[in-house]
């Protein structure tokens, strides 16, 4: 089983997505990560969707990524003793630590570390932004505030703080819990929500001991203008449009996944699009044209994934909604402006023989009729540069260790082997040419590029490009070793 497009899809699991044959049906379908959402659902349950996908695995030969995405820390207000208030614009409104059900006038807001990092003229946003208020006067434990937009205000609302640093940790107690349970089930990536500087990211890597990678989640003004040192420390990103739509004003998320995505590719760094693409799927079998078109940008700007949230974990169409991202992907790939924009946005330095054996790699299969780039790796590094790259052939990464293939799902472009350990470059040949038969990539006749590094099994090594046939008769004939 292959895929016939670049880019990536990560589908949420939930309610809508639990059993066997679901899991299965979205993985046909082209899901090739599934994202368990810690922020519902117990333990056990994530881990039975884990064990169903693992036997996904089994079952098809092919793997597959597990992402599980930490809550963070949520903030919320506390409890109404009406359950709920109703506030005007211009009425002033007040949020302490008196744990008292609130009214019209105040209500409590249980996270010393907001007031301790308050500031008058700074925004409070409450559900999901629909209820603005701007501080007037603040201390330790109360916040004054004027209301910019009314609305109703309710129980346990969530709260965003999208102006000042929170003294706040990215992990809760609880996320420290689902960080620990993620990787003893052996989930291969995590999503750290609401990142705010580097530190909280080498945090999550401390307690993750390299059991999974961890990406990061950018989804708060601060987390943006830290970006570059917070990439350099992270595996990866997501551009969390959801809750990034609420603490920025909306029409500033288009211009921030541009960038974002240009520079995870600068870094060869994954980054997935997230959130929203196709809302509408939820209750309907038909996206809307926006969405579709909100897909194909990001196909076209070159990010290694787009992902499905509630579409997938909790719509009435997730199959659907992975056929359309599917569909979409193949239509955008297909255009021949699609390789126009993708090399015009092409910004690697170079600087390492890796750098420039990948380049080369990708030059051949431009100007040549190559039918894949095949790479011997045990890391995933040196794939991960020939990804940045973005070549106009499928790139197939063959590795004995399985948790390596998993992480390169979320790559674009690449299709994951599984190999036996070889000694000797010419077995990681033959190897190479079985697979990229084996898979529908090339026939007899034709050639392909393979990239490795000799000695095997010494990192750091990129050293060889061999343009071999496919044909293994000619590989043993015309192979000196
Ligand atoms: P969430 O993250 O769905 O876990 O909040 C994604 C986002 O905010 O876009
Ligand atoms: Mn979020």
């Amino acid at each position: 089983m292959r895929r016939l497009r670049n880019v990536k899809i990560v589908a949420t699991l939930g309610p809508s997505s639990s059993d066997y044959k679901t899991i299965r049906a979205l993985f046909e379908a082209g899901a090739d990560v599934f994202r368990l959402n810690m922020s519902h659902g117990t333990h056990a349950e994530q881990k039975v969707r884990h064990d169903i996908i693992r036997q996904i695995e089994a079952d098809t030969g092919r793997p597959i990524a597990i992402l599980a995405d930490l809550q963070g820390p949520k903030l919320r207000v506390g409890t109404f003793a009406a359950g709920a208030a109703d506030l005007e614009e211009g009425e002033q409104f007040r949020f302490d630590l008196d744990p008292a059900e609130g009214d019209s006038h105040r209500v409590c807001l249980p996270h010393p570390e907001i007031f301790a990092a308050l500031e008058p003229g700074a925004r409070l946003l409450v559900n999901d932004g629909k209820i603005r208020m701007k501080v007037v006067h603040c201390g330790p434990d109360f916040a004054e505030c004027q209301v910019t937009t009314g609305g109703t205000i309710s129980n346990r609302k969530g709260v965003n703080v999208p102006d000042v640093v929170l003294p706040l940790a990215a992990l809760s107690e609880k996320d420290r819990a689902d960080l620990e349970f993620a990787c003893s089930i052996g989930v291969d990536w995590l999503a750290l929500s609401f990142v705010q500087r580097p530190e909280d990211v080498i945090e999550a890597k401390e307690l993750a001991r390299g059991r999974a990678a961890v990406l990061s989640k950018i989804e708060k003004p601060a987390a943006e203008r830290a970006f570059d040192a917070i990439l350099e420390v992270s595996d990866g990103v997501m551009v969390a449009r959801g809750d990034l739509g609420v603490e920025l004003p909306v029409e500033a998320v288009p211009p921030i996944q541009k960038r974002l995505v240009r520079k995870c590719r600068a870094a060869a760094k994954p980054v997935i699009v997230a959130t929203q693409m196709l809302e509408s799927m939820i209750e309907s079998p038909m996206p809307t044209r926006a969405e579709v078109s909100d897909v194909a940008t990001a196909i076209y700007e070159g990010a290694d994934a787009i992902m499905l949230s509630a579409e997938s974990a909790a719509g009435r169409y997730p199959i659907e909604a992975v056929q359309t991202m599917n569909a979409v992907a193949q239509s955008v790939e297909g255009d021949t402006t699609y390789r126009e924009v993708i090399e015009a946005s092409r910004q690697v330095k170079r600087q390492t023989v890796a750098d420039g054996i990948v380049a080369a790699a990708r030059e051949i299969a431009e100007s040549t009729d190559i039918s894949a780039i095949c790479c011997y790796t045990q890391t995933g590094k040196t794939v991960a540069l020939i990804a940045r790259e973005r070549p106009r052939v499928p790139i197939i990464a063959l590795s004995p260790e399985t948790v390596a293939l998993r992480r390169l799902c979320l790559r674009w472009g690449v299709h994951t082997v599984h190999s036996e350990e070889v000694e000797r470059f010419k077995m990681a040949v033959v190897n190479a040419a079985r697979a990229a038969r084996d898979y529908g990539f090339a026939d007899e006749t034709n050639q392909i590029v393979v990239v490795a590094g000799v000695p095997f099994n010494v990192q750091g090594t990129t050293n060889i490009l061999r343009v071999a046939p496919c044909d293994e008769r000619l590989i043993f004939r015309t192979d000196p070793e």
